[in-house]
């Protein structure tokens, strides 16, 4: 299940946190580690700090953009300094452990750490299902990306060990089978051609709409089939307005 976790920096400034990160990543059994453009390539610094885990960091991969790092994933969990940054479904470190173990049987997870000195932008974090914040001292509250990377991987870590001793026979399936980050992407970019097309979204002037519909089904969370049927309710549409009308052409 652990092989299924995958920790995501994006833009790391300093190699010396990649380093730290993978150490960290490897102590609680967790290897997959993604870098999104790092600034700093990963070289003597990191390799240094990452101590014994530098085969972490060997086979760490890299893309130019957090969409490609978890295109993969059915569950995302972006991790913020601050405690509230959108209005958008938040967890526990300790919920955020429970629904990677959970999920991560039948799926690909991704926890999704910031940059140094500014964090996730709001697009970033409102490609997540769940935003997760460490409830530290509120009057400086933001830690160091590593050790923020610790703190989730102890969490996942510790649910992961609590499945381990529980005695419970096989455990139940998932009820639900979630998309996967890519296709909820083009799903996203489908509702926005059309709404632009109808004329619902003005093009000059867009507005907040898309972020409010990506809030709204962010918190139903569509399963497969449910997506499927969006899609299908897109294309419908789309077939609808590009047809002309039978009635009219039967009855000039
Ligand atoms: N000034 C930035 C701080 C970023 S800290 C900001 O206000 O957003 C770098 C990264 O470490 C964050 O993007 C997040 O991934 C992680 N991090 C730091 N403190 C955290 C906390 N209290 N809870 C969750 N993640 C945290």
């Amino acid at each position: 299940m652990l092989d299924n976790v995958r920790i995501v920096l994006v833009n790391t400034s300093d190699q010396r946190n990649i380093g730290s990160a993978a150490r960290a990543m490897k102590t609680m059994g967790i290897t997959d580690l993604v870098l999104v453009a790092p600034e700093e390539q990963p070289e003597g610094k990191a390799h240094a700090l990452s101590a014994g885990a530098s085969d972490v960091l060997a086979n760490a991969r890299q893309v130019a953009t957090l969409q490609e790092a978890i295109a993969d994933c059915g569950l995302v969990l972006a991790t913020s300094a601050r405690s509230r940054t959108l209005d958008w479904p938040m967890v526990t470190p300790r919920e955020a452990g429970q629904k990677v173990v959970h999920e991560g049987r039948a799926a690909k997870v991704a926890l999704v750490f910031g940059r140094e000195a500014s964090g996730l932008t709001n697009e970033e974090l409102q490609m997540s299902q769940f935003h997760t914040h460490i409830p530290a001292n509120p009057e400086y509250s933001s830690l160091n990306l590593a050790m923020a990377v610790q703190t989730l991987c102890y969490e996942v870590r510790m649910a992961f060990l609590a499945t381990q001793q529980e005695n419970t026979p096989a455990e139940a399936p998932l009820a639900e089978s979630y998309p996967e980050s890519k296709d909820l992407e083009s799903f996203y970019a489908h509702l926005e051609r059309t709404l632009t097309v109808s004329g619902f979204i003005i093009r000059k002037h867009p507005g907040q709409i898309m972020n409010k519909l990506r809030r709204l089904f962010t918190r139903a969370r569509p399963d497969r089939n449910e997506l499927n049927i969006l899609r299908g309710v897109l294309a419908a549409f789309e077939r609808a307005a590009t047809t002309p009308n039978k009635k009219e052409k039967n009855n000039p």
